[in-house]
């Protein structure tokens, strides 16, 4: 399969042999030829070229364009979900209904959102001049996504950037480039002109660093390990690129005493289980005030037992397969260390034995005993894995959560007002939920602080990405010699 897409038609890389495998299987789904930094320079080119005819569009020309563009994805809704499950080893159910709808809401969302881009108002600051703001387009866009959410991090990441005049190069991850392929496909297909939206299938250390590195790319929007996009930064700093960094997370997830602990056990079940825990922002440090502990841990191990294990295209299956079983052996390697250092394995730690001998797949998983300083509470392990500690006074709370390099997301449970306010106020994350874990919405941001990032996805916050804003200051009264030449070049001589 040709699994480039670069100027409205799909090539054949010219890169290494790629093949694209079923995580849950490992049968191959396909193969072809990765990306190489030659083939990322012609669709740089080609992005180029398309930039001018794009950025003057009118916003309703692109508002059309996208929502026409949403119309054709979610006609083909089942199919990439199919893909998605497919390709990721993520359960069909959670494809069906998070990830391709969250696309096609986010791209209606964008299309509206690029009818109303706002600066200050026009206003004669000076007296004698009027000043306006113009936000522009930047120009190329290079954007690198991951494999946990490959559609969903690709739209997140095109749709602004598109909506906002920009054109793309998209550097899909090269385990999950399928959805991202057809993406681009029904872009032209909705009448955004060749161009304006390719895809380089290829390896990170070769079209991602190319791609980072190209001197046509303005900006580099990056989503993945916060190890990768430390050398992404560093790039891009060589060239004063501007550069967005969405990168990991180990989202605490804070129980107080007078929360309601049936809630709670079941929001820190499913938001640490979710994608099989290859997520961001899944919950994966439960500190729990002590006289709940011993009752939450109970109703997060029984809920566990109920977690159905299965192949990602049956209907009925929660938990799929891990992206590899390279990344399951990962995951087993934190738990085993995390147990050899005295943490107890309540439930899981195992790969589940009637999937030993295929696919990525390992049990639901819940530790304690686990020292605060220790791997598997500092490090994110990308897997179906939950960690709860106890804790006595809301300030020791507090202090643990935002004990991290990590600062994406984190959720605070109780029924007192004050205290669910003050964990909002005191936890530092970019998004912190209270009595709930992990529902997004595309009219708000999302965004890391410390480790985790910065720059915004989603909402009106991402045109602060993918816009630069120009002051235009134009001269009202005519008059040749003004007040302030004086200071410089002395009065009038005649
Ligand atoms: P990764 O950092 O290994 O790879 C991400 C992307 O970068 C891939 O497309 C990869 O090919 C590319 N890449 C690798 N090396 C590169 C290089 N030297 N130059 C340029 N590009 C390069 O991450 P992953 O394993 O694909 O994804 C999991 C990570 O993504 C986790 O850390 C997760 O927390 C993070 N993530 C963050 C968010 C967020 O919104 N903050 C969302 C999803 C995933």
């Amino acid at each position: 399969m040709k699994l480039q897409y670069i100027d409205g038609e799909r090539r054949a890389g010219t890169g290494a042999p790629l093949t694209i495998v079923e995580p849950a299987t490992g049968l191959e789904i396909t193969s072809g030829t990765a990306a190489s930094a030659a083939d990322v320079g012609v669709a740089v080119e080609a992005a180029a070229r398309a930039f001018s005819c794009w950025a003057a569009t009118t916003p309703v020309e692109r508002s059309a364009a996208l929502l026409r563009w949403a119309d054709l994805v979610e006609a083909r809704a089942d199919e990439l979900a199919a893909m998605e499950s497919r390709g990721g080893g993520k359960p069909i159910k959670l494809a069906t209904g998070f990830d391709i709808p969250g696309v096609v809401d986010n791209m209606r969302f964008f299309a509206s959102a690029a009818r109303q881009l706002e600066g200050r108002a026009s206003a004669e600051y000076s007296g004698d001049h009027t000043s306006s703001i113009r936000r522009e387009p930047i120009g190329v866009i290079g954007s690198i996504a991951p494999w946990n959410y490959p559609l969903q991090m690709a739209a997140w990441k095109v749709l602004p950037a598109i909506a906002a005049g920009n054109t793309v190069v998209l550097k899909p991850s090269e385990l999950t480039p399928l959805t991202s392929l057809v993406f681009a496909e029904l872009a032209v297909e909705a009448g955004i002109p060749a161009g304006v939206f390719n895809v380089v299938t290829g390896f990170g250390a070769e079209a991602g660093a190319a791609l980072v590195a190209h001197p046509s790319v303005a900006m580099v929007s990056f989503t993945g390990s916060t190890a990768v996009g430390k050398q992404v930064a560093a790039t891009a700093a060589g060239a004063v690129k501007r550069v967005h960094l969405e990168l990991g997370g180990k989202a605490p997830f804070v129980v107080f005493d007078d929360a309601d602990l049936d809630a709670a056990a079941r929001g820190a079940v499913a938001g640490a289980l979710i994608n099989a825990g290859q997520d961001c922002t899944a919950a994966t440090r439960a500190y729990v005030q002590r006289p709940l502990f011993d009752e939450f841990v109970a109703r997060a191990a029984e809920l566990m037992d109920g977690v159905r294990i299965g192949p990602v295209d049956d209907p009925a299956t929660d938990l799929g397969s891990l992206i590899s079983p390279g990344h399951r052996d990962r995951v087993a390697a934190m738990v085993d260390a995390a147990r050899a250092a005295g943490a107890k394995v309540v439930r899981g730690g195992a790969i589940p034995p009637e999937f030993a001998s295929s696919g990525g797949y390992y049990e639901p998983t819940l530790i304690v005993d686990a020292q605060q300083d220790s791997a598997i509470v500092q490090q994110e392990v990308f897997g179906p894995v939950l960690v709860c500690l106890p804790f006595d006074t809301d300030d020791e709370a507090i202090a643990l959560a935002n004990d991290t390099a990590y600062g994406l997301a984190a959720s605070a449970w109780s029924r007192d007002v004050f205290r669910t306010q003050r964990a909002a106020r005191e936890i530092a994350a970019g998004c912190v939920w209270i009595n709930d874990h992990i529902p997004i919405v595309s009219e708000m941001p999302h965004g890391g602080f410390k480790a985790s990032g910065f720059g915004k996805d989603m909402s009106m916050y991402a045109f602060d990405e993918y816009t630069q804003v120009k002051h235009v200051m134009a001269e009202l009264t005519g008059v040749a010699a003004k007040p302030w030449h004086e200071l410089i070049i002395g009065p009038p001589t005649s």
